[in-house]
């Protein structure tokens, strides 16, 4: 679940202890995993944004890029500790300049996600961050998104991992770290 070289210094947290449940949200047969709670413990809020960034704390990052409204929770404080940059990746009509758009399937019909089309050099070095991995395809979105400015995928991190809906078969070789697992 965590990384080993995080155990060292400071106690183990079970962040998922930390994580609500809330049946049925937003609809019925849903579990939504609530993570106000995790934030709202002070501990369980670094540990987790350690967590997120370990695997890249000795790569030279120039971009976090994160979904939003969730994904910017995480993926700002980690920008910050990674000493890169900070991508916004919104909805459509949210980002005041020139944007690049994609599609991306939900289970009854389309949704689109923007990103600035200055946001991201070619070659610069990325990684995706989001809370939580469910199908795939807000994740496999974004990607597309830094692939068409030819950013520099060198990993995704999600707080949470919906392993049995498979997300991460729809995601290609791009190094998958989840942090919790369901
Ligand atoms: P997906 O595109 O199916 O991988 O859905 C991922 C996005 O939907 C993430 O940005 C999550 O914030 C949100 N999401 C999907 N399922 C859940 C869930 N069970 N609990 C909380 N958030 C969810």
């Amino acid at each position: 679940m965590m990384e080993q070289s995080k155990q060292s210094n400071i106690e183990i947290i079970d962040l998922k202890s930390k994580i609500r449940d809330i049946p049925d949200f937003p609809k019925k047969g849903i579990v939504f995993k609530d993570i106000t709670t995790l934030l709202n413990d002070s501990e369980a809020l670094s540990y987790s944004l350690d967590a997120l960034a370990v695997p890249y704390k000795n790569e030279s990052i120039h971009h976090v890029a994160s979904i939003e409204s969730r994904g910017f929770i995480f993926g700002v404080p980690i920008a910050d500790r990674l000493k890169a940059g900070f991508v916004p990746i919104r909805k459509p009509g949210k980002l005041p300049y020139k944007t690049i758009e994609v599609n991306y399937e939900l289970e009854y019909g389309t949704d689109k996600i923007a990103i600035h089309t200055d946001a991201i050099k070619p070659g610069d070095s990325i990684i995706l961050i989001d809370d939580l991995l469910a199908t795939g395809g807000t994740m496999k979105a974004a990607i597309e998104l830094v692939e068409k400015l030819e950013g520099n995928i060198i990993g995704i991190s999600v707080l949470i991992e919906l392993s049995f809906l498979k997300g991460r078969d729809l995601l290609g070789d791009y190094p998958i770290h989840s942090v919790l697992k369901y």
